[in-house]
């Protein structure tokens, strides 16, 4: 499965933090670094992994790879709205750029209707 790793509120210099960890480094496509635009015209960026696992799996190992560096600032979170797309994100920025992130899996949104339709599913398992 190919993951996107949206970068674009991860600071340079630690990016390599990720891209050359053990866990991930594998996996990652070459230089395959995408700069795009989103629907808002700002510029993202993302690394691209070739993962055999789930996505799931995957944001368990970024995961692992900051705790392991002692990145306390930073969250790894699912964007609901982009497929097979995870996004490094400083926590306390969140708010400020219109991030929500649901309490109880970390899943991100983009809106207050979104999360609440996704957190109402929680309910029934
Ligand atoms: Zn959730």
């Amino acid at each position: 499965m190919r993951i996107h790793v949206d970068l674009s509120f991860f600071p340079d210099y630690l990016i390599s933090i990720i891209t050359d960890s053990i866990e991930v480094k594998q996996f990652l496509i070459k230089d395959n670094y995408v700069t795009d635009k989103d629907k808002d015209n700002i510029n993202t960026i993302s690394a691209v992994f070739e993962f055999h696992g789930s996505i799931k799996e995957f944001e368990g190992q970024l995961t692992s790879i900051l705790l392991k560096n002692s990145i306390k600032e930073y969250v790894i979170a699912q964007d609901m709205e982009k497929e097979n797309t995870i996004a490094i994100l400083k926590s306390g920025d969140l708010r400020q750029l219109g991030i929500l992130v649901c309490d109880f899996c970390g899943a991100l949104f983009h809106s207050e209707d979104e999360k609440y339709i996704h957190q109402r599913a929680h309910y029934f398992y």
